[in-house]
């Protein structure tokens, strides 16, 4: 068995005071950090991180909106180079072994639409791992986790999402995704239950 970390989106456009800030950003930044270096830490093999990293000029793929409906649009955020496009400063990034960037021109919910830093997609720095399982947390339940969870079970690895190292947008959407990726077949577990 072999065991990866995925870290969605804790960026500062996603904690409370940014652009997109899901209340309980900072709280997982930190609980985040706590889990990666605590007594009880689950030992991974391999801990990937993403952003979302969006350009500066134009929509990204009409992903950014004057007018946002919060569903497939939504207002300038996480703008590469940017303070808010940088990691929530209470997530401890040397625990980071490979960092991914999604959604630079185009809209990117899942973790693997991006890239690791080297060019390399997320199936090849897995396979390179031999990873067979996946732990996910970060932000938000309800829309990059719940892609990034999905999209993993698709790749044919065992997938828990850790309930409380994420959070979500908004309520009702959050329980959808809890029973949508449980009706995949992720696990959903606290921390202190997976460790
Ligand atoms: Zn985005």
């Amino acid at each position: 068995m072999t065991r990866a970390l995925f870290v969605i989106d804790i960026q500062n456009d996603f904690t409370e005071g940014g652009a997109l800030g899901v209340a309980g950003g900072a709280r997982v930044a930190q609980a985040v950090t706590d889990h990666l270096g605590g007594p009880r830490a689950v030992d991974y093999d391999v801990v990937v991180a993403s952003r979302d990293w969006h350009d500066g000029n134009g929509d990204n793929g009409g992903h950014f909106s004057a007018d946002p409906d919060y569903v497939t649009t939504w207002p300038v955020h996480c703008v590469r180079g940017t303070p808010g496009a940088e990691y929530h400063p209470a997530l401890d990034v040397s625990a980071v072994d490979v960092h991914v960037r999604k959604g630079t021109g185009e809209p990117a919910y899942s973790l693997f639409e991006g890239r690791a830093e080297d060019g390399r997609s997320v199936p090849d720095v897995l396979a390179e791992h031999g990873v067979t399982e996946v732990d996910v947390v970060g932000l938000a339940t309800d829309h990059c986790v719940r892609a990034s969870a999905l999209d993993a079970v698709a790749q044919g690895l065992r997938v828990r999402v850790l309930t409380d190292l994420v959070a979500g947008v908004a309520p009702g959407t959050t329980a959808a995704a809890l029973d949508e990726l449980r009706a995949a077949g992720v696990e959903t577990v606290t921390a202190g239950e997976a460790s």
